[in-house]
C-alpha cells in the first residue's frame, strides 16, 4: 500500500540525488561521522548543505533522535522497521514512534507488507526527499508570522521590566500590577526595546531573503 507522498514544490534542485543501487555505492562512500556513532548502519556520504537543510527540518518537526533514521535512509528503498531498529540501536517501539512522527509530515512514506512467514505486517520506508525544500520553506513562513507578530507587539507598547529581571510586561498588564513585579515586589521600569525592535526587523529581513532563494 502506498500513503500519500507530499506535494514538493516544482522546483530545480541542485543536490538532487542519483537513482543508485543501494548496497554497492554505500559501501564506497560512508559517512565517517554517523558512521563512528553507529557502527552497524552504513550511511551514504552527502553534501554538507544537503544534510544540513534536512536535519534543520527533522528536528524542527520532529526531533533530534528522528534525524539519524532519515539519513540513514537516503540512497536506499523500501527498508524494513526491524532493520532501522536494529542497525540505529533503537527499540523498534521508539523507532516506529518516530517513523510515525516522520510520517505526519511526509518526510517518509511507507509500504506495508504481510510476512510470509510469520504471518503479520511489516512496514518498509522510504525518504520522501524532495518534500524537504517544501517543508524548509514552510516553517521558516510560520517563524516570519510570529516575528511580524512580535515586532507589531514591541513597536505598538511600552514594555515593563522588573529591577530584578524577573517578569517584563507591557503596560496594561504592568498597570494591573500597579508596576511592581508579581514575582519580588520589586517597581518595574519602563524598559527600552529599541534594540528588540532592530533585531526582529533584522531577522525578518533575513528570512525574507532566505524564503526567496
Ligand atoms: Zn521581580
Amino acid at each position: 500500500m502506498l500513503l500519500v507522498r507530499g506535494m514538493a514544490k516544482p522546483k530545480i534542485n541542485k543536490t538532487k540525488k542519483k537513482k543508485v543501487k543501494v548496497d554497492v555505492s554505500i559501501k564506497e562512500s560512508k559517512d565517517d561521522d554517523l558512521g563512528k556513532k553507529y557502527p552497524k548502519a552504513k550511511f551514504q556520504k552527502i553534501s554538507t548543505e544537503r544534510r544540513q537543510k534536512i536535519e534543520s527540518v527533522v528536528k524542527e518537526l520532529v526531533s533530534e533522535e528522528a534525524v539519524p533514521i532519515v539519513l540513514y535512509l537516503i540512497g536506499k528503498t523500501r527498508v524494513s522497521e526491524f532493520i532501522i531498529a536494529g542497525e540505529l540501536d533503537l527499540e523498534i517501539h521508539k523507532a516506529r514512534n518516530l517513523l510515525y512522527k516522520l510520517l505526519e509530515h511526509n518526510v517518509l512514506f511507507f509500504h506495508r507488507k504481510k510476512d510470509k512467514i510469520k504471518g503479520w505486517y511489516i512496514c518498509y520506508w522510504d525518504f520522501n526527499e524532495k518534500i524537504i525544500p517544501f517543508l524548509d520553506d514552510k516553517i521558516k513562513v510560520n517563524k516570519l508570522t510570529k516575528l511580524k507578530e512580535r515586532l507589531e507587539k514591541e513597536s505598538s507598547s511600552t514594555f515593563y521590566m522588573c529591577k530584578n529581571a524577573c517578569t517584563r510586561m507591557d503596560f496594561e498588564k504592568a498597570m494591573e500590577f500597579n508596576f511592581k513585579c508579581p514575582e519580588c515586589g520589586e517597581l518595574m521600569d519602563e524598559q527600552n526595546n529599541v534594540r528588540t525592535v532592530e533585531f526582529l526587523k533584522e531577522r525578518i529581513q533575513e528570512l525574507h531573503e532566505e524564503i526567496s532563494k
